[in-house]
Order: C-alpha cells, then sequence, then structure tokens
C-alpha cells in the first residue's frame, strides 16, 4: 500500500484532493542533494490534548515532590509538563522503541529491507544499535592518554534525523531536531488538578526506601508525599514538524500517538493517552499550549472541563488559522494512528529511514563531511 493510501485510511473525512494536496505539500527528497540541507519552511503544526489515565507526576528537578507550574494570565498557577519530559523523555523513547523493532523483525522477516537500505541506501551496519543515553567508553589508551568514545545515537537511522543528535567535537556536524515542542499546560488551577498522596518509603509498589530529601520528609520519617495531577485532568499543547516528507511526518505521528508515559516514575504512574485533534500545515508556526490553556480557563472559569470540552476547544481555536495553511480536523486521528495496522507502519518506517538515509548524504555534502 502506498503511503498516500494510508494517509487516505487516517483522514476518511478528507477529500481525495486534499490528501492530495497534503501529499504535494510535503518535501520529496528522493536523491542526495546539498539543497536538502536548506530549510524549506514546511511548517506541521500538531495539536495535542493529554490525558491522564492515571496519576501523574511532573516536576522540574528529580528533588522536588510538587508539580511543575506556569501562572496563567489571570493569575492562576497552571500545571505544565515541560517539553523535554515529553518529546526527549516520552515521544523519542517511543520511536526507538519501534525502531529497535521494526528492525529486528525486518531482520528475521524482510531481509529484502535491510539489503535495500544498506546496499541502495549507504546504511552502514548489519545491526541497529541506537539507544538513548550516550555514554563514555573507555578505549585503548594511547600515550597514556585513555580515548573516550561516545556511543549512542547511531546518527543514520529516523530517530536521529529527526529528533537530531549531538557529536563529539571534531566528529562531523551536530543535527538539529526536526520537532519542536511547546509548553503542555493544563487549563486547571492547581488547587483542582493536583492530589497529595502519601507514600510509605518502603513500600509496596516500589519496594524501596527511597524518599525524597526534604524538610517535610525528614520530619514524617518512612512516610512521605508526593503532588500528583489526577486522573483525567487535561494538558494541551503543540509541536512543530519540520521540513518532512510524508514518510518522517507520519512516523512521528504513530510515534506521538502510541507514547503511554509521561513524568517521574512512570514504572507505576505516569499512563497518557494522546488525541491529536487539529493539524495544520503551514509556513511558520501557530499558537501554542499556553495561549490555548488561558483561553480556555477565562471560558470556563475554574471549572475544570473534561477532555472532549477540552478538545473541542483545541479544535475551535485552530479553525480560526484556517487560512494560513492545510487545516485538518479529526478527533479519531489518535486513535486511527493506533490501530493501524502493522504492514502499514512497517511501509512507513521503510520509506522513512530511506528519507533520511537521503538526507544524511546531503547533509554530508553539504558540510563537506565523507562522502
Ligand atoms: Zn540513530
Amino acid at each position: 500500500m502506498s503511503l498516500s493510501q494510508v494517509i487516505k485510511e487516517l483522514l476518511p473525512g478528507k477529500q481525495p484532493s486534499e490528501i492530495e494536496k497534503i501529499g504535494n505539500w510535503c518535501i520529496k527528497r528522493e536523491k542526495p542533494d546539498k539543497l536538502n540541507a536548506i530549510p524549506k519552511g514546511k511548517i506541521v503544526n500538531v495539536y495535542v490534548v493529554i490525558e491522564p489515565l492515571s496519576r501523574l507526576i511532573i516536576r522540574q528537578e528529580q528533588e522536588t515532590t510538587d508539580v511543575t507550574v506556569v501562572p496563567s494570565r489571570s493569575g492562576h498557577s497552571l500545571p505544565a509538563i515541560l517539553n523535554p519530559k515529553f518529546q526527549s523523555g516520552a515521544v523519542r523513547r517511543q520511536m526507538l522503541t519501534l525502531l529497535h523493532e521494526w528492525f529486528d523483525r525486518a531482520k528475521k522477516e524482510h531481509m529484502d529491507y535491510i539489503d535495500e537500505l544498506k546496499k541502495k541506501y549507504g546504511y552502514s551496519k548489519d545491526n541497529y544499535t541506537c539507544v538513548m543515553r550516550p555514554y563514555l567508553r573507555r578505549g585503548r589508551s594511547e600515550g597514556g592518554k585513555a580515548e573516550e568514545v561516545f556511543e549512542g545515537y547511531c546518527g543514520e537511522c529516523p530517530n536521529c534525523l529527526i529528533f537530531g543528535y549531538a557529536v563529539m567535537e571534531g566528529a562531523g556536524y551536530n543535527v538539529k531536531s526536526r520537532v519542536e515542542g511547546d509548553l503542555y499546560v493544563s487549563p486547571v488551577p492547581y488547587e483542582k488538578a493536583v492530589v497529595r498522596v502519601t507514600f510509605n518509603a518502603v513500600d509496596d509498589i516500589a519496594k524501596t526506601t527511597y524518599r525524597p530529601e526534604s524538610e517535610e520528609s525528614r520530619r514524617t520519617g518512612a512516610l512521605y508525599e508526593f503532588s500528583m495531577i489526577e486522573v483525567g485532568i487535561p494538558f494541551v499543547g503543540k509541536l512543530v514538524f519540520r521540513d518532512m516528507t510524508l514518510a518522517e511526518l507520519l512516523l512521528t505521528l504513530v510515534t506521538l500517538a502510541r507514547t503511554t508515559r509521561v513524568g517521574g516514575r512512570t514504572t507505576h504512574f505516569g499512563e497518557i493517552r494522546i488525541h491529536i485533534p487539529a493539524i495544520l500545515f503551514s509556513k511558520y508556526e501557530i499558537g501554542g499550549g499556553y495561549e490555548i490553556a488561558n483561553r480556555i480557563l477565562s471560558k470556563n472559569g475554574t471549572k475544570v472541563p473534561t477532555i472532549e470540552e477540552t478538545i473541542n476547544e483545541v479544535a475551535e481555536y485552530v479553525k480560526q488559522f484556517e487560512k494560513q495553511g492545510i487545516l485538518v480536523l479529526d478527533r479519531e486521528l489518535g486513535d486511527r494512528l493506533r490501530t493501524l495496522s502493522q504492514e502499514n507502519v512497517d511501509q512507513i518506517v521503510l520509506q522513512a529511514w530511506k528519507d533520511v538515509l537521503v538526507l544524511k548524504k546531503s547533509l554530508d555534502e553539504f558540510t563537506g563531511t565523507k562522502l
């Protein structure tokens, strides 16, 4: 099945001519060319509503037990999820998982995929070893000086060329992320969004004696409290995808929709569902989570909006920018991305991998690095 058919399946409400427009709008990157390295000004604004399915721990530092907040325009404290927690801590991890699963399966069932990536597109390895936390490995010592080698991001997979990576000095060039996040803000004031939960330090769930160091925890001994976001409290935000091919766009959307955890101690908490009620294909970045949260708050007062009401508000907000590009309003999109067939996801990954290897070669040419 071709990718334009996949997008047709994802957006059944769209006319064929509109589907074609979206396909044409995306970047074409068929062969290496240094011009591919130049920004193209193709901005996909992806609006999300994050629905907590279990309680969330969202905090700025390891030590604090409180939730991160931002001030609303009317003076309320609004809980917020910072982008690194969401984008790097959750979505990016999800993409890595998806790619590893794909590669392992392709090696067993579709060796032709891997062969094609290697022979035609220049993928350099037999395996896929991209991991998130680069660590230092002590190399052979030369002249008494230990050589340090960075391992971690591989630099030749969709994860690396979509979310970016940094190299050690002198080892080539850094690649900037083409996904840029926002602040995911709840339109619900702190007092109504947060619950204080007491845990025993030797708790049944974690089986640990870990407890955050604070005045309070010292006072109360083995008991300590966490401030947590209550189930069902919505967060709104937006991600921007830059200069993507159709396959890269679909892969990033599938990953986003399949991201299921965010925040601290996700082994026990932090389960979420991502709703993607609106996408705007445009020339520039439009609106954001803080804007939408304030808008909902000013309409609703401190009444807690349901997920449904929040989705409606996001749709209404984005609709005012309809003339700024191609607008997709579809509250089922997240669900459809989650239930997309394995066969379709496999095609998306394969094409995205080809596309990023073409980009990689284009960047090599552009920067004059090894060819
Ligand atoms: Zn990689």
